[in-house]
């Protein structure tokens, strides 16, 4: 129950699926939690239930200021960081012949450079031997039609995680990825495409993986978890796939 005892996490879209299921197994394992939203009626909503000590921060990750601004509240509160869980994201799908400037400006500014603008302002105040997780997605290991442009902002992430995991080595400060399969998470909701249609999605995915259905928020946050203790002390710049094996066959 204490794996996390005094360690403070600051976590991205930590108003909904991934990143709340892990606030709480965070708090839960004596962790100091940051949580990150966008909006604040969702973090007020949401903070009703959580027990430990936290603090919540409406940042919207696609602004630097919001980034800025995000750090600065997490280290006025708790002085330093030990793990930076960089989880919020967005995954609106769109068939390439529709693809517009917005919408690739919207998906890489929330998936990519807001994640980058956090890290750096960040790394100032992560301690020696800190964590550093991104929550990316198999996406890029695979082709998915019509998810050209999230496909291609979690590939990127990738690649710069590789990129941090060298540039932070000195200080002993862990970079690893967690790669989500289909996820049951709010995040089906939000991609703006009628109900029936994300009916049909999801079926077409669970028939794809092998354990046959959804992985649960809390999968994805036990993998968080393990991957931000001591038992993952000597596990560095990887990928952790969490995806039922879809991402293997
Ligand atoms: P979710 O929609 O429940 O959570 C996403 C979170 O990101 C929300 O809290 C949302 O408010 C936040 N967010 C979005 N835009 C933001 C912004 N501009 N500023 C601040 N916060 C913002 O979905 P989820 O499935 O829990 O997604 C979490 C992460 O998991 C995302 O990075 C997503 O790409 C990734 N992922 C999800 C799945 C899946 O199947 N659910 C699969 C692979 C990867």
């Amino acid at each position: 129950m204490n794996k996390l005892k005094n360690k403070v996490a600051v976590i991205t879209g930590a108003n909904s699926g991934i990143g709340l299921a892990t606030a709480k197994r965070y708090l839960k394992e004596g962790a100091k939690v940051v949580l990150s939203g966008r909006r604040k009626e969702a973090l007020d909503e949401v903070s009703k239930d959580l027990e430990g000590d936290f603090i919540t921060v409406v940042a919207d990750v696609s602004k630097s200021e919001d980034n800025v601004q995000l750090i600065k509240d997490a280290t006025d509160a708790y002085g330093s960081i030990d793990i930076l869980f960089l989880n919020a994201g967005i995954a609106p799908p769109t068939p390439t012949t529709d693809i517009t400037e917005a919408h690739y400006n919207e998906i890489f500014d929330i998936n990519v450079k807001g994640p980058i603008i956090a890290v750096k302002e960040a790394l100032p105040y992560i301690n020696n031997g800190g964590i550093i997780l991104f929550t990316n997605s198999i996406v890029h290991q695979k082709g998915f039609d019509g998810l050209g442009i999230y496909a291609a902002s979690k590939g990127a992430l990738r690649a710069y995680s590789r990129v941090l995991t060298s540039e932070v080595k000195s200080r002993g400060i862990r970079v690893n990825s967690i790669a989500p399969g289909p996820i049951d998470t709010p995040i089906y909701g939000k991609m703006g495409l009628p109900q029936e249609v994300v009916e049909e999605m999801g079926k077409g995915f669970a028939a794809q993986v092998p354990l046959g259905r959804f992985g649960t928020s809390e999968e994805v946050a036990d993998a968080a978890l393990f991957l931000a203790s001591d038992e993952a002390s000597y596990i560095n710049g990887i990928e952790l796939e969490v995806d039922g094996g879809l991402s293997q066959i």
